[in-house]
């Protein structure tokens, strides 16, 4: 039997396991990640990385890795209205949604992970699970015949069949799918003049965008005749073709599929993230229909989430209970997910008359600036706010709620010294991180480490500078506290 002994084990080297590795490793934290597959699948299923998770890439100083392979368009859809939103006019660096394909993102997380002397089990398939006081056991099937590993906390990162969530006896409840659709990415002979090609009427709904690789083209088709196809049935490129031709009177061309596939609208969330010592991040936690490309942008940041908090308590820094604010965080995003994913949904496939008014409608509405700008920062996730504090404040520092929780943009800092360094650069070791005005006149100011007591001055980063100046509360401020996910965690008035 192979025996791992680790502090994190993660069930699932998909792209959210590998970004909790990543976080974990980079503090120092000994993790190994147990991936059933021995290859990674060359077909993707995600094909985007919207404005937030840009950004936390960016609060590692890996975002120019993922730009350099994917091309950024600066408006996303919303159930393939006409009216587009506007990401560019969001407050961020990363004004665009990244098109790149998953297997791409899972390539270069998974090469940060190796960098980082992440521990990654190919060919290890999670079967058993054990909790007690001291920590987690898991077991499983691998070449070698089968594993043990015991670790502090265990994590399943192991997709929308979770074996680890089964184990748990975690409920997931929801609802079955009450549609399929049909997914091909393929050739096109004659393909559209236009980029994207999207039509949603009372033949079906279909979208239709090159798939990145200059070679494929994605299509997405749901025939209002065939929803209650099941998922299980083989795709042909025959069945998608007439499906395209009957929404847009032509198939243009397709052939040498490269995936067929269907996926359904099956939406559920768990009950809870987390169990004892046992943790859910990314499908594992919640599925829902692939509307808006959410899934997996929404998973990076459960591991962004977690990954910190995790490391605190590991090395002694943070209490325990400071776990229980991922749930606490995460549950309520992703029950909004789950929300707008079925909005999404209803407006997708009304292929009725009262459907097709209703997306008149909707779209007419995104042409107002301000509705649009709220769905565009939901979809790019700008506009998520933890109003609690996650750790009883330092001394001399409070938590507001109207900024507790609240992510700020990228942006430089001028310090005392005329450098100017952007905020997440100093945010790329993971730690907390402290600005001090410089001159501030208050007990949290004087003396750069000595500000903070204990375990804070172990996990926090200082530097003086100049702060944010937004949100403008900031403004008056002496210091500010930031999480190590970007967020406002304490303040000095
Ligand atoms: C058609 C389609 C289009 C999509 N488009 C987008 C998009 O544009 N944008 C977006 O954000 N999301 C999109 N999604 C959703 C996205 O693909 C998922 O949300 C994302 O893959 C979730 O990542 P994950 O790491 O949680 O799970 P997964 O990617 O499913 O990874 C889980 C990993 O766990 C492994 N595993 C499973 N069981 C075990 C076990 N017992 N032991 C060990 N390993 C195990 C699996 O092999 C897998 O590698 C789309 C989904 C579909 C179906």
């Amino acid at each position: 039997m192979k025996r791992v002994e680790v502090d994190v084990a993660i069930a699932g080297g998909g792209p959210v396991g590998l970004m909790l590795a990543c976080e974990l490793s980079l503090a120092g934290v000994k993790v190994s990640v147990f991936e059933r597959r021995e290859a990674r699948v060359k077909q993707s299923r995600a094909l985007t990385l919207h404005p937030r998770s840009l950004e936390i890439l960016a609060l590692r100083g890996i975002a120019e890795r993922f730009m350099a392979r994917g091309r950024p368009l600066p408006s996303a859809h919303y159930a393939a209205l006409d009216t587009r939103l506007d990401l560019a006019a969001l407050d961020t660096t990363f004004g665009w949604t990244l098109i790149l394909p998953q297997t791409l993102t899972e390539e270069l997380l998974e090469a940060r992970a190796l960098e980082l002397g992440v521990g990654i089990h190919r060919a290890h398939r999670v079967t058993g699970l054990q909790q007690d006081d001291e920590g987690v056991s898991i077991e499983g099937s691998c070449p070698e015949g089968a594993f043990h590993a015991r670790s502090r906390f265990a994590v399943g990162a192991d997709g929308a069949r979770s074996a680890v969530r089964t184990l748990a006896e975690i409920p997931f409840p929801g609802t079955e799918a009450t549609m399929s659709v049909l997914l091909g990415d393929v050739v096109l002979s004659e393909p559209p003049s236009a980029p994207a090609v999207v039509r949603v009427g009372a033949e079906g709904t279909l979208l239709m965008m090159p798939l990145g690789d200059g070679v494929h083209h994605r299509i997405v088709v749901c025939d209002p005749d065939r929803l209650r196809v099941p998922l299980s049935e083989p795709v042909t490129l025959e069945e998608l073709s007439v499906a395209t031709r009957k929404v847009m009177g032509s198939d243009y061309g397709m052939k040498s599929p490269f995936w067929l596939s269907r996926f359904g609208n099956e939406t559920r969330i768990a009950s809870t993230y987390r169990q004892g010592r046992v943790f859910l991040a990314g499908d594992a936690a919640h599925i829902h229909l692939p509307a808006g490309g959410q899934g997996l942008n929404v998973g990076l940041q459960d591991a962004m989430n977690l990954g910190w908090k995790l490391c605190g308590v590991l090395q002694g820094l943070a209490p325990a209970s400071l776990l229980d604010t991922y749930h606490r965080e995460r549950h309520p995003v992703g029950q909004r997910l789950i929300q707008d994913t079925l909005s999404q949904s209803a407006l997708f496939f009304g292929f009725h008359r009262e459907g097709l008014a209703l997306r008149e409608v909707v779209a007419r509405l995104l042409r107002v600036p301000e509705a649009n700008r709220v769905l565009a920062e939901q979809i790019a996730a700008l506009d998520v706010a933890y109003p609690e504090a996650v750790l009883p404040a330092p001394p001399g520092m409070e938590a507001p709620p109207e900024l507790v929780g609240r992510r700020l943009r990228d942006l430089p800092l001028p310090s005392g010294d005329g450098t100017r360094r952007s905020l997440y650069e100093l945010l790329h070791d993971g730690k907390w991180l402290l600005i001090r005005r410089p001159g501030a006149p208050t007990a949290t100011s004087r003396a750069p480490r000595a500000e903070l007591p204990g375990a804070w001055a172990r996990w926090t980063s200082v530097v003086v500078a100049d702060l944010p100046g937004e949100p403008a509360a900031l403004r008056g401020g002496s210091a500010v506290l930031i999480r190590p996910d970007g967020r406002i965690g304490f303040v000095a008035r």
